[in-house]
């Protein structure tokens, strides 16, 4: 069976968080704090906060960014669903915009439509480790005052007119989850170059508590925490940070890699003309955390069917990203909705195997059977007339 993806872990990993227990310091600590260090090197940004996942990096980043009840956030609707999550968490509406068809990530012009006098931000993604246009977004956000939140869950090695995501904006937000580049288990961190910012995330991470556990444990004096306003227990363990300071080393190598097998892929695949292959422009620099195909219409099979072939082969794949407003949730008190851009790409890609290692007889059998697949219908429809 060759699975949608895995993370790459090794004995180093384990070692480190073998040698963070036996430290007798297990939760938020030195090793956290070494993390965001050096998470921030990497991406150039001033300051990185360590959370427990990028959901609650979000989070924060709305109430660091004063979005609350009665204020609109526009971000894309085609995301995981913890993307508008967040802006509900802080009583804020979220408001969804189409995406651009050829690279997933919400489309400027079709957010400048959705700006009103209640809009206070604009929540980005950068869709499957695929840059959005962030200067677009900052020069919309400039222009109407608003705030610009980077949701950079899957983009941690992505850059953007050759600087790493993480070191454009006010808030970034990373996730560790195993299902991204690089995991610490479930994890996250948020980016920033604003002092005022760092300050307040790293209060309201740890129940608002003026002095942190490490800080007092260092000190040959007495010292009394207070608690200055109501925050969250949102940490990082040290076990985590530990795994993610050796994740991290192995970051660009891991993108490298997953850079050759979307290279295989798209050089194996871009003769065929019922699909479209993801396309890197100019001044785009993807992790290829995901890869994913579009079905046109004159594709001979249907996804779901192709889907359940690659599956019967052994090959497994996913569907394309969900529609936050077609789930449960959501769909019940903002009905009417309709992106047919998003809904399409859901409905019409598919995301194929790729993950580091992978074997290249692996690359090559889901490159055999996705082109038999697409291409074998075709001949027996032509049969057919
Ligand atoms: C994975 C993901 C999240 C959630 O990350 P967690 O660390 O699991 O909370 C948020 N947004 C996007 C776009 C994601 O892909």
């Amino acid at each position: 069976m060759i699975p949608i993806a895995k993370p790459f872990i090794t004995e180093e990993e384990a070692q480190a968080a073998y040698d963070t227990i036996l430290t007798g310091w297990i939760t938020q600590g030195p090793r956290v704090q070494e993390f965001e260090e050096k998470f921030a090197a990497y991406t150039g940004a001033k300051y990185a906060v360590a959370v427990s996942n990028c959901t609650t990096a979000l989070h924060l980043s709305m109430i660091v960014s004063g979005i609350g009840p009665g204020d609109e956030v526009i971000c894309p609707s085609m995301s995981y669903i913890a993307t508008a999550n967040s802006i509900k968490y802080v009583g804020a509406t979220p408001v969804f915009a189409e995406v651009q068809p050829d690279t997933y990530n919400l489309d400027p012009v079709d957010v400048g439509k959705r700006i009103t006098k209640r809009t206070k931000a604009i929540l980005l993604v950068h869709q499957i480790g695929m840059p959005a246009d962030i200067d677009a977004f900052q020069e919309l956000c400039n222009r109407h005052s608003l705030k610009l939140i980077e949701d950079a869950a899957c983009a941690a090695g992505s850059a953007y007119k050759g600087k790493k995501v993480g070191s454009h904006s006010e808030l970034v937000c990373f996730s560790f989850h195993p299902r991204k580049v690089i995991s610490t288990g479930d994890g996250g961190m948020i980016t920033t170059n604003r002092q005022d910012y760092y300050e307040r995330l790293k209060l309201l991470r740890q129940h608002g508590m003026s002095v942190n556990d490490r800080v007092r444990h260092e000190s040959d004096r007495v010292i009394f925490e207070d608690h200055v306003e109501i925050g969250y227990n949102y940490r990082m363990t040290d076990i985590q940070a530990a795994v993610g300071i050796k994740q991290l080393e192995k970051l660009d190598w891991i993108v490298e890699e997953r850079r050759k097998i979307a290279a295989a892929y798209n050089q194996a695949f871009k003769g065929i003309a019922s699909i479209r292959l993801p396309e890197e422009k100019e001044g785009y620099f993807s992790n290829f955390q995901s890869y994913s195909i579009y079905l046109k219409h004159t594709a001979p099979v249907d996804r779901n069917t192709l889907m359940q072939h690659l599956l019967d082969k052994g090959i497994a794949t996913r569907r394309g990203i969900m529609n936050t407003h077609r789930e449960t949730a959501y769909k019940n008190y903002m009905p009417g909705v309709s992106l047919p851009v998003s809904e399409d790409l859901q409905e019409n890609s598919i995301m194929l195997p790729l993950y580091v290692p992978m074997k290249a007889e692996d690359i090559e059998y889901v490159i055999d059977c996705f082109t038999h697949e697409i291409l074998a219908v075709a001949d027996t429809d032509k049969a057919l007339v």
